[in-house]
């Protein structure tokens, strides 16, 4: 090492034993030593294992879409997710009362819509970290008597992103001070033109409380996922999403998953990050025990050895032998990443240190 270091110096380089440098400066010095440099392949494993087939287009079959709110704070994101659970309450089954899971499935004349809890910007930013995406379309939520704010702007941000459909909910609509004009004019600074204006984006005046607009809304949901041609191949093994999970006294690990493509089944051996087991149960968003879960249905399941991260991908595999390996797999190659890390920043430390 000290001859690699003295070698740096008569270039003009000063760095330290445990430093990083760039191939070519590695490659140049290696050759002054007789020896050829070849890059290192990184290979992302993980990334490897999760990598997706393509699917024939015949075994794809339409499937409900999957819809978030997003909003700034007070505008109405919780109470318009409660108009809308509420309002649905008749179209579900009788006894039915809804569990809290992190997402619910609601019916129109039996067509569905899933629903996450999850504020969008939330969820999009542990999906993204893997590069998933858990939403089709983002209810922008906008208070009429308040106009854009902040928040909203940043909730614009991250739907464009993640590149999701934006319907506007204009919502307060019951209140004296309501201006639903001004909420049209601000968002058109932000390429969110309404319909009647010669754009193309959904606005839907709705009041939470009256509960005026409900049923509108959930209309163009529905509409717009149409256009969208949401499908999704039911006849394979299942993979989706962890929504949330936590660890449950009596129940050990319980993840709520929302199932994205292939149809989930009790018994099923799935692997989720560093987690695996085999589906002991499912429960549904009413609080029903299920057998299986369809594209686009949101499960609690139980029967994991441990509590995965939200916005993890989750997969079935063929074995539990299959889903051990691939929880394995996942366990070492984050113990590297984070060896990586830590020598990324101890050589970053030595750099500041001169
Ligand atoms: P969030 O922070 O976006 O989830 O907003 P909330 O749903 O908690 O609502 C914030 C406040 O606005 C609460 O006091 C609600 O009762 C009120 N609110 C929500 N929707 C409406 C509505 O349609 N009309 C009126 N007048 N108040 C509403
Ligand atoms: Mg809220």
């Amino acid at each position: 090492p000290s001859a690699i270091v003295k070698k740096l110096f008569m270039k003009g380089e000063m760095v330290t034993v445990n430093q990083e440098v760039d191939f070519e400066t590695a490659e140049e010095i290696a050759l002054e030593f007789n020896f050829i440099c070849e890059p290192e392949e990184k290979i992302d494993v993980i990334a490897e294992l999760l990598k997706e087939d393509e699917e024939d287009p015949k075994n794809l079959v339409p499937r409900p879409p999957v819809v978030c709110v997003m909003g700034h704070v007070d505008h109405g994101k919780t109470s318009l997710l409660d108009a809308i659970r509420s309002t649905r309450v008749t179209d579900r089954e009788a006894g039915g009362i809804t569990q809290h899971i992190g997402a619910s499935v609601v019916s129109i004349n039996g067509q569905k819509i899933t629903f996450l809890d999850t504020p969008g910007h939330e969820a999009f930013t542990a999906m993204r970290m893997r590069g998933a995406n858990s939403t089709d379309i983002a209810i922008l939520v906008v208070a009429a008597d308040d106009g854009v704010m902040p928040q909203t702007i940043e909730a614009i941000n991250h739907a464009k992103a993640a590149g999701v459909e934006i319907i506007v909910a204009v919502n307060k609509i019951d209140k004296p001070s309501a201006n639903i004009e001004k909420v049209k004019q601000e968002l058109s600074e932000y390429e969110l033109i309404p319909e009647d204006w010669g754009g193309s984006t959904i606005f839907c005046p709705v009041s939470a409380h009256t509960k005026e607009g409900i049923d509108n809304l959930l209309e163009m949901i529905l509409l717009t996922a149409e256009v969208m041609e949401l499908k999704a191949n039911p006849n394979r093994n299942a993979r989706g999403l962890v929504i949330e999970a936590q660890l449950d006294k009596g129940r050990g690990a319980v993840a709520t998953v929302l199932v994205q493509k292939g149809t989930l089944h009790v018994g099923d051996s799935i692997a989720c990050g560093s987690s695996y087991g085999k589906v002991r149960a499912m429960i549904d968003d009413k609080g029903q025990r299920v057998k299986k879960a369809t594209p686009s249905t949101p499960v609690e399941i139980l029967g994991l050895n441990s509590v995965p991260a939200a916005g993890e991908t989750f997969v079935v595999c063929d074995s539990d032998k299959e889903a051990k390996s691939f929880a394995d797999t996942y366990i070492s190659e984050e113990k590297n990443r984070l060896i990586e890390d830590t020598k990324a920043k101890m050589s970053l430390d030595d750099l500041f240190s001169q």
